[in-house]
């Protein structure tokens, strides 16, 4: 092949590089005034695309404006501090640039020897956090690209143990039924490691909850195991959530994780959005008795201001994680060094990018202390706008908020009126929200978690719900 232009101009990487930071910091400075939600129909953004690819090359000239033109109209705008929606996905500033110097360095760290940079920084980083989260000594970390992926390989792990570690050689036919217990709190992705497992959605074992929290009945969980038991099936694992998505659910770790224990199953928690609280000790007793998990997740990349993706899997023993997902090959091996770890032996897949620079950008810039503050915020201003509405006799609060997650409803709004509340606020552009269903109701998910997110913002929402509550 010719070329009549170097490939890789790094003049123009320069130039372009600091443009882009210039116009990255302009996005952000002006974000509060853009609407939250894109407000567009589908199809457009594509239809600013030419249906076919270009043949010839036509240089990046004019890169910016075309992002202005054809890319930024069609954002929603995750970053902005009136985003109350689902769960935040934080990008600060540090964590943008560590993301920079990793697509820079373009690392692969599937083995110790073919990024030892990216490995031991992220050993480093996760001890960092572990220590951050109050975790005790031993729990080790690994950087998973999702909660999703790292509850997929819990749930694998728990299959492997519990039938001796056959599933992977024999596959799962002529295999007793595997059983899997957590309640109808947890997230869907545990329904889809499920499937992914090849266990099957029938053995993931809905357990009922109890109490404010909504967590797993310790009782019910020990009964239903002893029954699965009896009838010829596998127990196999509990998923624990701390923060479910619907309402902040909270399974009691101490008794559930007991329950486990006594009956010898593996156990998985799941605190994708709440775990990052746990910085703040006094946040702690939401997930008390998390030293007795096999397994935890949280999500860095939602409430830590460390940009996707970035998912921290901690773990009391990986030996039965390796044991399910290592594969050795001759090229995978490292002949002549020891005391290393291969991380992509910890992971569904095998190539790994360099995302452990972004935990240490976020803690250098920070510290604990920086990010407590942040999260302290986002729980008080919170948990005011819920007494604020709580004191308008047109509002119900229909869960009471766990950390700076509630939901509630118009009073006497059937489920219409409340899809119609739900579509006017977010046609506003105000502010974002997210419409849930509890107890079968529909409701109103609201909570803050942008670090661009003031206090005034969250008055301003306050405000906006009850302009719009009509
Ligand atoms: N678990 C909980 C509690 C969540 O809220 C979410 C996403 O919001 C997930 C898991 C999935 O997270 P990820 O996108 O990292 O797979």
């Amino acid at each position: 092949m010719t070329t009549e232009k170097p490939l890789l101009d790094w003049d123009q990487f320069a130039r372009l590089g600091a443009d882009i930071a210039r116009w990255g910091a302009a996005y952000h400075r002006t974000i509060a005034e853009r609407p939250v939600r894109a407000p567009l129909e589908p199809g457009r953004v594509a239809a600013a695309f030419p249906a076919a690819p270009p043949e010839e090359g036509a240089g990046l000239d004019d890169l910016l404006a075309d992002l202005d033109a054809k890319v930024v109209p069609g954002l929603t705008h995750w970053q902005h501090p009136r985003f109350f929606a689902y769960f935040p996905a934080n990008a600060t500033p540090p964590s943008m640039l560590a993301d920079f110097v990793a697509a820079i360095l373009a690392q692969q760290g599937m083995l110790w020897q073919t990024s030892p940079a990216s490995t031991e920084i992220e050993t480093r980083m996760m001890d960092w956090l572990r220590q951050g989260l109050g975790l005790p000594d031993g729990f080790q970390g690994v950087i998973q690209d999702s909660a999703s992926g790292a509850t997929l390989a819990a749930v694998l792990v728990m299959r492997e143990r519990a039938l001796a570690w056959a599933g992977n050689r024999q596959g799962l036919s002529g295999q007793p039924r595997v059983r899997i217990y957590a309640s109808d709190e947890v997230h869907t992705s545990v329904d889809r490691a499920i499937w992914i497992a090849g266990i099957g959605a029938e053995n993931l074992v809905r357990i009922p909850t109890q109490g404010p929290l909504r967590s797993m009945d310790p009782v019910a969980l020990r009964n239903r195991i002893a029954a699965d038991r009896a009838a010829g099936d596998l127990p196999a694992g509990v998923v624990a959530c701390v923060g479910g998505t619907g309402t902040g659910a909270c399974d009691d770790l101490t008794a559930i994780l007991a329950v486990a224990r006594d009956e010898g199953l593996y156990s998985h928690v799941d605190a994708a959005w709440a775990g990052a609280a746990m910085l703040c000790p006094e946040f702690r007793p939401l997930w008390a008795g998390i030293e007795g998990a096999d397994s935890l997740v949280l999500n860095p990349h939602k409430w830590m201001g460390v940009q996707f993706d970035f998912s921290a899997h901690f773990l009391r023993d990986p030996e039965p994680l390796v044991k399910t997902l290592a594969i050795q090959p001759e090229y995978l091996r490292t002949h002549g060094k020891d005391g290393f770890v291969n991380y992509s032996e910890w992971s569904v897949p095998l190539g790994r990018r360099f995302r452990a620079l972004k935990l240490w950008f976020v803690l250098k810039a920070y510290g604990l202390r920086g990010l407590r503050a942040v999260m302290r915020d986002h729980v008080r201003w919170s948990q005011a706008l819920a007494e604020e509405l709580r004191a308008d006799p047109r509002f119900e609060i229909v869960t009471e908020p766990v950390l700076s997650l509630f939901t509630f409803a118009l009073k006497g709004a059937d489920e219409a009126a409340m899809i119609d509340f739900v579509t006017r606020v977010n046609d506003d552009g105000r502010i974002y929200v997210t419409q849930g269903r509890t107890g079968g109701r529909l409701v109103v998910r609201f909570q803050a978690g942008s670090f661009a997110c003031t206090e005034a913002d969250v008055r301003l929402a306050g405000t906006v719900l009850r302009d719009l509550a009509g």
